[in-house]
Parts: C-alpha cells; sequence; structure tokens
C-alpha cells in the first residue's frame, strides 16, 4: 500500500490532539504531557463527562503522559462522598484508572489560602464590603464600563487583617468577599474584579471547619492546575471567557517556564436527552426516575444497567469527535455503537415477550427434542446451545394473524412458517374466546422432513422465534424508550422540561417466557433476543425473578418479516 493510502486510512485527529503534538514537537514543559479531568463531586457522571473523560484520560495514554483525577470540591454546600465513589466506580469502568493521582482541590485550600494573601500584599487584591448583588450590578455590560468598588482603594494592611478575620468566622456570609484587582473596563466580563473567595460557614467533607472561607471555582481551577503539573488543561468550550482570568492568575503564580494551557472543545449535547447534573438530581429527587441509575438516565450508571459497554460509549465518542463549535448530536448514534458492539458480542437466544401458545398436534407429546442452535453467527467461536422442542411451543402474539393483510409472512391460517433452528410447521385451526376476541391457541402441524441441519430443501418466507412451553422460564422484561419525547428538552424557553417527559418511556412486561438456559444469566449479562432486539439482565433480577432490561431496539437481520 502507497503511504498516501495510509495516510488516508489514519483516524483524522482533532484539534487539540494537534495541538498536543505541536507542544510535544516544541518540546514545551519539557516534553511532558500531563492532563486531569476536574469533577465536582455534587451528581453522577453522565455521558457529556465521558467526553471529556475519554479525551483527558485517552490523550495521556496516547502520548506516553499523565491523567489526574481531581474533584473539584470547592462548595462544601453541594458535594457528597457518594457522588466521588460513584465517579470513581464510572471511570474505571470506562476502562480509565489514574494509580495514586487522586487529587482533590480542597488539598489545595492551604496554598491557595497563601496564594490570596500573596496578591493582597501585592495590590492585586482586596476586601469587598458589598454583597454579591451590589457587586454584580456594578459590574456594568460588555460594552460598558463597571463602576468601582468604593473598597478598591482601601489599603493592603486593611484588606489583609479583613481577609484573616473573614476566615476566623468573625463575619457572616455574603458580607464580605474578596476581589482580584484586574480591570473594571476590560471587554472581559471575568476580568472586572472578579470574586476569588467567599465566606461558607458549612463544614466540607474533607476539611471540616477549619475553613470559613472557600475560593471560587476561578481561583481554585487554574492554581490546582498549576500545582500539579498540568500541562493541558482540557474543558468545554463555556470555559473559553474564562481563559484570560486563568492565565492572568497564572501569571501571578509563575517562577518557570512552564505553565498550563487551557483549550477548550465542545460540550456532548444528545437528542431527548438531558444532560444537566442539576435538573438529572431534579428528576431523582421528584422521583420521575427511580434513581440516578435508572435505565433511562443518561449517566454512566444509567447506561451501564439499560446494558450499554463501555466500548460502545468510548466508540461513539471517536465518532462525534471534538470540535470548537456547540451542536446537538442524535442519540441514535449511541444506539448504533451499542447494537454495532453487542452484535459482535452478545449470544443470541430465544425470549418471547407476549406468549402465544402453539400446540404441533402431530408431534408426540412426550417427546423433547435438543435442538443445536447458533450462539452467535458473528462469531463462531462462540459454538452452540442445546433449546429443547416439544409439542407446545411460546410465539410472539404478533406473530399469528387470523385474517393477514397481503405479504404478511408469519403465521396465519393454513400458511407455514418456520420455527427458527427446529421445524416448518403450519397452522391448521385455532381456538379464539368468541367475547373477548383474543386468540387463546393456535394448532399447526409439522412436517419431520424440514429439520433445521437435516438438509431440508423446503424453504418459507417466515421464520419465528420460539420457546418451549414446558420448559421455558419465566420473566419480567423492562422495555425503555426515550426519556423525553422532544428533541431538546431542556432548551425550551417557556416549557419546563418536566413537561416533555415521555409518558411511554418504560413499560414493563409481566409472563414473559424466555429459553431455559437464561435461568443462570448473571447480572449485567447481555444477550440478543433474536428478533426483538439487545436485553441486559437488570440488577433486580434472581433465578426466582428473573428481569430483563431492553437495551436497544434490533432491526431485522435474519427474519423476512415485516414489521
Ligand atoms: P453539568 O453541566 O452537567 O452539571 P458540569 O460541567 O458542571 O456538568 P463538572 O463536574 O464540572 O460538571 O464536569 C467535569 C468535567 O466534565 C469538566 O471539565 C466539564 O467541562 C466536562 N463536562 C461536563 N459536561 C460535559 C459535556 N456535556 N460534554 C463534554 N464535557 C463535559
Ligand atoms: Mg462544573
Amino acid at each position: 500500500m502507497s503511504e498516501e493510502k495510509k495516510d488516508e486510512l489514519k483516524p483524522s485527529v482533532s484539534f487539540i490532539e494537534q495541538f498536543i503534538i505541536d507542544d510535544l514537537k516544541e518540546g514545551k514543559n519539557n516534553g511532558r504531557i500531563h492532563t486531569r479531568f476536574p469533577p465536582e463531586p455534587n451528581g453522577y457522571l453522565h455521558i457529556g463527562h465521558a467526553k471529556a473523560i475519554c479525551l483527558d484520560f485517552g490523550m495521556a495514554e496516547k502520548y506516553g503522559g499523565k491523567c489526574n483525577l481531581r474533584f473539584d470540591d470547592t462548595n462544601p454546600v453541594k458535594e457528597d462522598v457518594e457522588y466521588i465513589d460513584s465517579i470513581k466506580e464510572d471511570i474505571h469502568w470506562l476502562g480509565f484508572g489514574w494509580d495514586d493521582r487522586e487529587f482533590y482541590a480542597s488539598d489545595y485550600f492551604g496554598k491557595l489560602f497563601e496564594f490570596a494573601i500573596a496578591l493582597i500584599k501585592r495590590g492585586l487584591a482586596y476586601v469587598d464590603d458589598q454583597p454579591a448583588d451590589v457587586i454584580s450590578l456594578q459590574k456594568g455590560t460588555p460594552s460598558q464600563p463597571g463602576t468601582v468598588s468604593p473598597f478598591r482603594g482601601r489599603s493592603m494592611a486593611e484588606s489583609l487583617d479583613l481577609f484573616y478575620r473573614m476566615n476566623e468566622g468573625e463575619f457572616e456570609e455574603g458580607s464580605h468577599v474578596l476581589r482580584a484587582k484586574i480591570d473594571m473596563a476590560s471587554p472581559n466580563m471575568h476580568m472586572r474584579d472578579p470574586i476569588i473567595y467567599r465566606i461558607l460557614k458549612t463544614p466540607h467533607h474533607r476539611t471540616g471547619d477549619t475553613w470559613k472561607v472557600y475560593p471560587m471555582y476561578d481561583f481554585a481551577h487554574g492554581q490546582s492546575d498549576y500545582f500539579e503539573g498540568i500541562t493541558h488543561s482540557l474543558c468545554t468550550l463555556e470555559f473559553e471567557v474564562h481563559r484570560p482570568l486563568y492565565d492572568w492568575l497564572i501569571d501571578q503564580l509563575m517562577t518557570s517556564d512552564y505553565r498550563p494551557r487551557q483549550i477548550e472543545f465542545n460540550r456532548l449535547n444528545l437528542t431527548y436527552t438531558m444532560m444537566s447534573k442539576r435538573k438529572l438530581l431534579e428528576l431523582v429527587q421528584e422521583k420521575k426516575v427511580s434513581g440516578w441509575d435508572d435505565p433511562r438516565m443518561p449517566t454512566l450508571c444509567g447506561l451501564r444497567r439499560r446494558g450499554y459497554t463501555p466500548e460502545s460509549i468510548r466508540r461513539f465518542i471517536d465518532l462525534i469527535g471534538y470540535t470548537k463549535v456547540e451542536a446537538i448530536n442524535d442519540v441514535s448514534l449511541l444506539e448504533y455503537a451499542i447494537r454495532e458492539d453487542l452484535n459482535l458480542k452478545a449470544p443470541r437466544v430465544f425470549g418471547v415477550l407476549d406468549p402465544l401458545k402453539v400446540v404441533i398436534t402431530n408431534y408426540p407429546a412426550d417427546k423433547v427434542e435438543e435442538m443445536e442452535i447458533i450462539n452467535n453467527p458473528e462469531d463462531e467461536s462462540k459454538g452452540t446451545r442445546k433449546v429443547p422442542f416439544c409439542n407446545e411451543v411460546y410465539i410472539e402474539r404478533d406473530d399469528f394473524m387470523e385474517n393477514p393483510p397481503h405479504k404478511f409472512f408469519r403465521l396465519a391460517p393454513g400458511t407455514e412458517v418456520r420455527l427458527k433452528g427446529a421445524y416448518i410447521v403450519k397452522c391448521e385451526s385455532f381456538l379464539k374466546n368468541e367475547s373477548t376476541g383474543m386468540i387463546e391457541e393456535v394448532y399447526c402441524t409439522y412436517d419431520p422432513a424440514t429439520r433445521s441441519g437435516s438438509g431440508s430443501e423446503k424453504k418459507v418466507k417466515g421464520t419465528l422465534h420460539w420457546v418451549s412451553a414446558r420448559h421455558a422460564i419465566d420473566a419480567e422484561v423492562r422495555l425503555y424508550d426515550r426519556l423525553f419525547d422532544h428533541e431538546d428538552p431542556a432548551g425550551q424557553k417557556d416549557d419546563d422540561y418536566r413537561s416533555f417527559l415521555n409518558p411511554g418511556s418504560l413499560k414493563v412486561l409481566s409472563g414473559c417466557k424466555l429459553e431455559p438456559s437464561l435461568k443462570t444469566a448473571k447480572k449485567l449479562e447481555k444477550f440478543q433476543f433474536q428478533r426483538l432486539g439487545y436485553f441486559c439482565v437488570d440488577y433486580d433480577s434472581s433465578e426466582a425473578y428473573p428481569v430483563f432490561n431492553r437495551t436497544v431496539s434490533l432491526k431485522d437481520t435474519w427474519a423476512k418479516v415485516n414489521k
């Protein structure tokens, strides 16, 4: 193959990766690459975070660098240890690790406090006694300079004294803040003397009541990067306008030519999905879903319970890539990624969700045959399994019609179908409950010469899945659909996202009939129920009470059945 051809086949490199390649080539930061993933422990991770994780950990892995896990725990009011544990579990599940580099912004509260003191001493920060809303009004608008605070000119000694006393708990929350002294006329609002410290009296889950003042995100984030030797601080586009402040603060800290570089990329947004942690927490608290790991949630634990694999999520992230333009990705691309992955991995099995009994009248009532069925046509190494067959089987209720339309290739009076992996059967008659109109049983005869694998030449147009009525296990199957029925549920100005909750997002089917091999399926084990979709064993499942979640439906691939 020519070199040009090979180049064409190489996966394209994102603009961020190109920056990293260039920085390494130029020998910046002694040729090191060190990234970090900085979640705030105020909720569970969602698939948007996976996009950041794959980049932060992925780039470090690819270029021989390191990636730190750093909890951005600067707000004791909203944060919780429960979230810390779940975040670690989810990152590991995606396939990434951080060795012993688990850090917390709170590790640096001491250093940050000292840095704030240093800024005051250098005339670059001052204590403001005005309330936050007044400060906010004085900021002005992007086209008009802000109003200078009456406290901006206060002496260094006075600010220093007040700042120490703020931290000793002498003042009420909201009564004083520490502000960086930068430029009240800057076209960038974040440079107009931003607040860098505020008083909070809630104890912190790691530092207890050591501190009464806490750094703002902007004052903690870049400095934490600097303290950890981060070289590439990758974050989402909304932080682009914070970058001048990030750089200004790093300028005040720098003592060598090492400096972290912030690069922004577009957030992941998905159709029919809401991604904000705050709103996801509302869904949980208002019991609109069963918890953070409800299989309809876009959280990583929800997707895991739904049956998504880490590989499928990483593949999806690869497919969408990283750009500088906000966009909304189609959730069907995520569904494509899981189908593609499970197609190769998931064994095929028989499960009937809405059973209708078929009696094969010419099959001996006491006979049972073990039909040998291929586990995965995509992967011969997965072998075959035995599935019992007898004179009574269940088929899907909608695979039979008393008065079928033209081109209905399933079962109907007088028609023939193949029971997958078994025999061709012909419908001779049926029993109907005249008062309800329900079909109660269908009577067929089978053709003994048509056993699958016997070399029989006979062909029919329809092939149905089935389970032996005498051997089937009963199960509950949960069918999930999109949680919202609006493409952009959180983006509608006048409407609450709650009004777009899809009332049909969960259907619970009991009395489903599954082939007996599924009795011992383990939690989170994944299967393709033939002709129906991919399913995964739910946490609620037990041998006595099997429960399966539908991960995603299937595009019909093997049956010539038109639904
Ligand atoms: P949310 O807006 O959902 O509450 P967040 O940005 O507040 O999320 P953090 O815990 O601060 O959540 O996020 C940790 C990292 O994950 C940040 O670097 C953030 O930029 C990134 N991130 C969060 N949401 C997304 C998303 N939808 N797409 C890509 N990256 C994201
Ligand atoms: Mg955040």
